[in-house]
């Protein structure tokens, strides 16, 4: 999501005075949220002289890329724990230099770039080699407490409000695993006469094998992270659309089981990005108790539910009273966590400041 996101969006980094100090008032939370989170980078409250302990913050989440040792020596300091987001499917750059990886649709077409995402062919086994090299190093680099696999899912783009769902991946590569993984004879012709075949005649065998493909990474993610840093948490960022929405594209097009993913996952991030998606705050609500009843999450055992909610003034003005009620809707219910897109737009907003302060902090 992020880094493009953050070059998306844009990143106004208004550094204004800010006052430690929390408005007074609000109703009392009923729990203590178990991880107070920010998205993106502490830097911008630093800059502030804010300590973020002292805001209530105790977990910080960032793009991999960003993190250096002298953020995580502060971030130490102020006892916070610190996440590396880390991009998984996401090719771009790479298809360029690397075709063999690009994800192919049934028209048998190299897929286009939908909006700022491009999606690689998840089983192309030297990208596969390339993003696991990546997280290893990354895990011998940096004391982290933990990993979050970002862009999980097969070619599309789900956080606008028309989503691009195309059928992928025809590559190949894919067809040849996807027959030798079901047993069924593919029948001859060209890559769009196979994927016509497959999408009429084997269609829920194919949805269920791409399934267990991105659940694949996710539970070799999982291994490596426990054999390089036992005790260290695999989280994921996610679409967080119900089984029907779109016609159940979260797992028809995106390769999202919930129930394959709850076998591997320690923590599920739904990224409930209510302005991006068009949506009424209440959404958050709806989704994360939908969500954490449809996993069975129970307390204090894992997997646990820790979703991101929009603080970015775009599309639209997510108002500090709004940013106040997708950051308790967020914790709401089983939910035990919660962080915000991103610490940017919060750091620049003293009145979002105050509100972030006053959910973790418990008024
Ligand atoms: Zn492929």
């Amino acid at each position: 999501m992020r880094l493009q996101y953050l070059l998306r969006w844009g990143t106004c980094l208004m550094l204004t005075a800010l006052g430690t100090g929390a408005k007074p008032g609000g109703p009392a939370n009923s729990k203590k949220i178990e991880i107070r989170g920010i998205y993106g980078s502490p830097e911008p409250f630093w800059k502030k002289d804010l300590h973020l302990d002292q805001l209530g913050v105790n977990a910080v989440f960032m793009h991999d890329g960003a993190i250096n040792e002298k953020i995580m020596s502060r971030a130490r300091l102020e006892g916070l724990k610190v996440f590396a987001e880390f991009a998984t499917l996401n090719g771009k750059n790479y298809v360029d230099q690397h075709p063999e990886a690009w994800a192919i649709d049934q028209h048998g077409k190299k897929v286009e770039a939908a909006t700022w995402f491009m999606g690689v062919c998840p089983t192309e086994p030297g990208f596969r080699r390339y993003r696991t090299d990546a997280l290893k190093n990354l895990l011998r680099k940096f004391d982290l407490d933990g990993v979050w696999m970002d862009y999980l899912h097969y070619h599309a783009q789900f956080e606008d409000p028309e989503p691009i769902l195309p059928e992928t991946c025809f590559c190949d590569h894919c067809l040849s695993l996807f027959q030798a993984a079901t047993g069924l004879p593919l029948p001859g012709g060209n890559t769009a006469e196979k994927a016509d075949w497959i999408l009429r005649h084997q269609e829920q065998i194919w949805r269920n094998w791409r399934c267990t493909i991105i659940a694949g990474w996710v539970r070799d993610f999982k291994k490596i992270l426990k054999e390089e840093k036992p005790g260290a948490l695999l989280g994921i960022y996610h679409c967080p659309w119900n089984d029907e929405d779109f016609n159940g594209a979260r797992r028809r097009i995106l390769g999202l089981d919930y129930d394959l993913l709850r076998e591997h996952a320690d923590v599920f991030s739904p990224m409930v990005y209510h302005g991006r998606m068009g949506k009424d705050p209440e959404w958050v609500k709806e989704n994360i108790s939908w969500f954490t009843h449809r996993l069975d999450i129970q307390p204090d055992q894992y997997p646990k539910v820790w979703p991101i909610v929009q603080a970015h003034n775009d599309p639209g003005v997510i108002t500090p009273e709004v940013f106040e009620k997708v950051l308790r809707y967020g914790a709401i219910g089983r939910s035990s966590g919660v962080m915000m897109f991103t610490s940017y737009s919060v750091a620049e907003d003293e009145e979002k400041t105050a509100i972030m302060k006053k959910v973790y902090t418990g008024w």
